[in-house]
């Protein structure tokens, strides 16, 4: 008998019907003689329109502070009530879990907990019973403050890694309203492929790049423990996406370039007229960091010979950028610099392969798509396996496109999106 970890995202669960949806794939694994325990998101959109909500009430309500955690875990508590129920209805015995009854215990932060350990007892009690364990996805506790927190947007993702670890579970497989991770997001690129194996130091470098369909610190957690994640679609029964550790695992061979991610979540900060001294940059991203800032992309310009004076620009998300401003604008003596820019309408875009490792020309390929399409780039960095780039915001949906059959990775149809909004 196998142990099953499953987690089902919001667009699983858009509606009743999709709760009724679930709770028969559900039972269906477990009457075929597995035992199973479910994680699930909030139904839809909830989490975006209780934040909306928030703002309504209080426009300058920070995100991530604790009665944001609260509002926010009321989400999974209403789906994961809700698909308990559906599944007694189908005759099988299910019991919900609020992440705290699970055993999710995190660090303090709200809106971005880190789990520091997993203690399950009740599920696995409950699945020892024969019962179908569902649990609140995105949730934590804290036993020092003896407070709910979140795990961070796209966080159930995590929590079901978490668990399957914990429980030592045969698979964890992702549930979402695509067939798996693609060649690129499919709401942006519709002749994506569907990737058949991704080792997981590509899809980490493709999270962190705004590919949302795997939570980044799922596929860290997945890496470190050893959990094997199978990313599919609840709409239909086709195999997906998994996430191997090793290509070596496999005998399929390793694709030059796996996908293209695109995020439009960033600003850009340029710190103008910074002296051209050893040091600087060091005290410029100190304050950053003091001021939480959390940094992604990097260019300094040469120095003019005239004055000596240099620019810096970095990325970083945009929510981090109102506090890293006022940090860095109240250091200016210090700093020595001339003026702040802040621009939020940006957008970057990443190949990601491991096979780039050894291949040349790929990043020529890159800039000559971009520069046939008259995209202009503004930031350009590179790893062993990624290749990031800056453009305008509203430039981004097409650069994504042109590089994707720029490497040929177009398919001859269109891959289905079965449901979400894609919020
Ligand atoms: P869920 O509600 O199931 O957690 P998400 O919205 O978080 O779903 O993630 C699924 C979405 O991720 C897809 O609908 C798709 O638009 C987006 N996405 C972005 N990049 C990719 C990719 N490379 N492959 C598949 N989906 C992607
Ligand atoms: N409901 C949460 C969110 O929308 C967590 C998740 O869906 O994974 O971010
Ligand atoms: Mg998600």
């Amino acid at each position: 008998m196998a142990l099953i970890v499953q987690k089902f995202g919001g667009s699983s669960v858009e509606d009743a019907e999709g709760v009724k949806r679930v709770a028969k794939r559900i039972v269906d694994t477990r009457r075929a003689g597995n035992d199973v325990v479910c994680v699930v998101s909030a139904m839809g959109d909830t989490t975006d329109e209780l934040l909306d909500l928030a703002t309504e009430v209080v426009p300058t309500l920070p995100t991530g502070g604790r009665e944001m955690d609260m509002l926010l875990t009321a989400g999974e508590r209403i789906s994961m009530a809700l698909l308990a129920m559906a599944i007694k209805s189908l005759g099988a015995d299910a019991l919900s879990f609020t992440g705290s009854q699970a055993g999710m215990l995190t660090d303090a932060r709200h809106g971005a907990a880190k789990i520091v350990s997993v203690t399950p007892g009740r599920v696995a009690e409950a699945v020892e019973r024969g019962q179908i364990a569902i649990v609140q996805g995105f949730a934590g506790f804290n036993k020092v403050t003896g407070d709910i927190t979140t795990l961070g947007r796209g966080g159930s993702d995590t929590t079901a890694v978490a668990l399957a670890a914990a429980l030592n579970a045969d698979v964890c497989e992702i549930y979402t309203d695509v067939d798996g991770v693609f060649t690129a997001d499919p709401r942006i690129v519709p002749l994506a492929r569907k990737i058949d194996l991704v080792t997981s130091e590509e899809m980490l470098e493709l999270a962190s790049a705004g590919a949302k369909v795997l939570h980044i610190r799922s596929v860290e957690y997945a890496r470190r423990h050893g959990v094997t994640l199978h990313v599919r679609s609840s709409f239909t029964s086709a195999t997906g996406t998994t996430v191997v550790q090793n290509r070596e695992e496999t005998d399929v061979e390793e694709a030059i370039i796996t996908g293209v991610a695109s995020d439009l979540s960033e600003a850009k900060i340029t710190v103008a007229g910074v002296p051209d001294v050893p040091g600087k940059a060091a005290s410029i991203f100190k304050v950053v960091a003091k001021a939480q800032g959390n940094v992604d992309m990097i260019v300094q310009n040469v120095s003019t010979i005239e004055t000596g004076r240099t620019d810096i620009s970095f990325t970083l998300p945009k929510a981090d950028a109102r506090q890293v401003i006022e940090a860095l604008e109240s250091e200016k003596a210090e700093l020595a610099f001339e003026s702040i820019r802040h621009d939020d309408q940006i957008g970057k875009i990443a190949l990601v392969g491991g096979g780039m490792r050894t291949n040349v020309g790929v990043s020529a390929t890159l800039f000559e798509a971009l520069s046939n399409a008259g995209i202009n780039l503004e930031m350009i960095s590179t790893s062993e396996i990624r290749i990031s780039v800056v453009t305008r915001a509203d430039q981004v949906a097409d650069a994504v496109k042109v590089i994707h059959s720029a490497f040929g990775l177009d398919n001859e149809e269109a891959a289905v999106v079965h449901a979400g909004t894609g919020r």
